[in-house]
């Protein structure tokens, strides 16, 4: 077994608006060798970094808008967000939960601070990545499955014996993560305190990315500060996350789907026929109904 080595480090890019709700830096695909043939099947993550919002009445967010081809998997770290799509998913993910919604075949959905978050203000910080389906699966029926902290497995590491990992999905020491996936991937948060460690150990050829969510963490020999994003070589299997304060580090690993990318928007294909498709359908109201 090789180390995995880091490939880059990228420091948050200058951070737009997502609607009024949420302010993230893109950092893939980015401008910087990271594009979504790179990290397939992750073809897409906004960092919403921590940021204080003022209360309002008036709930900030995204208003109504499609999706099809992939998954939309928000990942709560500090407020609330709540969701509604036109196949009758939704719900409120706070502090620690994740929603994992599958477009597939095509959703509208609104996705919205929480009302009493929105009421009292307060820090916000969220992951959202768009998880890329196989051809086979593009044309599904769309799913939502509310994951909540609770049903996360946990895997203690040795140290303090106050560190753990966190398993959204995929596998680790054993655990097997909750939420389902089309294909075989990773995800989960190493929640760390100073001086622990983890290993992590993944097929070569995965697609094998973290985000620093919180502290400041030494990978392998190399030091990632929070809010950095680091995306490891397509060659080795192992490294290792020490934590250089009390650390939260959202770990991503999955085997990259080997087929064409056409991404136009909303929408995440196979080709550019099946994206005019996709408007026309959009244009023609078959992707159902939500009210704003
Ligand atoms: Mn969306």
């Amino acid at each position: 077994m090789n180390p995995k080595q880091i490939e880059l480090i990228m420091a948050p890019p200058e951070p737009h608006f997502v609607g009024d709700g949420f302010r993230v830096h893109t950092f893939i695909p980015s401008s910087y060798r990271v594009d979504m043939h790179r990290t397939n099947p992750f073809i897409m993550m906004d960092y919403n970094s921590k940021h204080y919002f003022a209360p309002t009445d008036t709930p900030r967010g995204v208003g109504v808008h499609p999706h099809r081809g992939f998954e939309t998997v928000t990942i709560a770290y500090k407020g609330k967000v709540a969701h509604h799509d036109s196949s009758g998913g939704g719900g409120v993910i706070a502090e620690g939960d994740v929603q994992w919604m599958t477009a597939a075949s095509g959703v509208l959905h609104k996705e919205y601070h929480e009302e009493s978050f929105s009421k009292e203000g307060g820090e916000f910080q969220m992951v959202q990545l768009w998880v890329n389906l196989p051809a086979k699966y593009k044309m599904s029926a769309p799913k939502y499955q509310a994951i909540a902290n609770e049903n996360m497995k946990r895997a203690v590491l040795p140290g303090s014996g106050e560190s753990y990992v966190e398993l959204i999905a995929g596998e680790f020491d054993g655990l097997i993560g909750p939420a389902q996936t089309f294909t075989p991937l990773h995800m989960s948060n190493s929640k760390l305190k100073r001086g622990d460690s983890v290993g992590y150990q993944f097929p070569a050829s995965n697609s094998t990315c973290l985000v620093v969510v919180e502290g400041n963490v030494t990978v392998n020999e190399e030091s990632v500060r929070q809010d950095h994003f680091c995306l490891f070589e397509r060659k080795g299997e192992y490294f290792k996350i020490q934590a250089e304060s009390d650390a939260v580090v959202l770990v991503l690993s999955g085997e990259p789907i080997a087929e064409p990318i056409a991404a136009h928007g909303p929408f995440v294909m196979n080709s550019r026929e099946e994206i005019v498709q996709a408007f026309n359908d959009f244009n023609q109201g078959k992707f159902g109904t939500l009210a704003d």
